[in-house]
């Protein structure tokens, strides 16, 4: 599922093909789509991230908001040839946006209230320190407060792992157990991990392209995920593997205390 680093990459590079230009036509192919309606001759004004989810803003005040959920992908081509498993198509003058989704959980909505600035995004929602006092006193292990949606926006297995990996924080930690001056490495490690994962285009274990087809590169700088029985980066032992909330957690049980 992509997480925020993958959702930010796709907005990036969605406004550079379509801010400006005039939607020429949108053909819905899934009748679950079939709410997709009024932006055929509209001019996109902005693209926008809001933790994982894409807004697409419209010279009319409408937005479209897309959530790619599990399998969804949005697909830049030159040419119409509908893609396997394409669900809606936007029509530009320089290409065409698909919604390439097989196993249809992708959302796409239009809204007309903008929506307010989202508190729970970590690249632009928080300062360190309504960070640290609203997830210090959390009742719950810090890894399942990582990926909470409603804590912290954006941030899936992958992320959590790292960061909490990268901050020397152990997985099986509860939230308010934490010192301030840990809270604080999460929190600069969440900023800097997430900047990088964007900056990478994002992490391609399994099914995640960006805008172009083309995989992201951050799979190669991973030092905790995926990496069971392999040496910590940080300290030289071996990475663990273990089961939380029913998801794997990857973690070096030697560095993180
Ligand atoms: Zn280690």
């Amino acid at each position: 599922m992509p997480e925020l680093p993958e959702v930010e990459t796709l907005c990036r590079q969605l406004r550079k093909k379509i801010c400006g230009r005039p939607i020429l036509a949108s053909e819905v192919y899934d009748e679950k789509l079939a709410g997709i309606k009024n932006t055929k001759g509209r001019n996109v004004s902005a693209v926008e991230r809001r933790g994982k989810t894409i807004n697409v803003f419209l010279n009319n005040g409408n937005f479209i908001s897309i959530h790619l959920r599990m399998t969804g992908r949005l697909l830049w081509q030159k040419d119409s040839e509908k893609p396997q498993y394409s669900r809606w198509k936007m029509t530009f003058n320089n290409g065409y946006i698909f919604l390439v989704d097989p196993r249809r959980f992708a959302t796409v909505t239009i809204h007309k209230t903008i929506p307010s600035k989202m508190r729970n995004d970590l690249l632009t929602g928080f300062d360190e320190k309504t960070f640290i006092a609203q997830q210090a006193v959390r009742k719950i292990n810090v890894k399942i407060l990582l990926m909470e949606p409603k804590a912290l926006a954006g941030i899936g297995n992958i992320y959590a792992c790292e960061i909490l990996h990268q901050s020397g924080v152990s997985p099986l930690r509860h939230a308010s157990s934490l010192s301030k001056e840990e809270w604080t490495k999460v929190f600069n490690e969440s900023r800097s991990i997430l900047k990088r994962g964007i900056e990478k285009r994002g992490t391609s274990i399994s099914d995640w392209r960006d805008l172009f087809g083309c995989p992201g590169e951050y799979q190669h700088e991973l030092k905790a995920y995926g990496q069971e029985n392999k040496r910590c980066a940080i300290c030289g032992g071996t990475i663990c593997r273990i089961k939380q909330g029913g998801r794997s957690t990857f973690y070096c049980p030697h560095c993180q205390k």
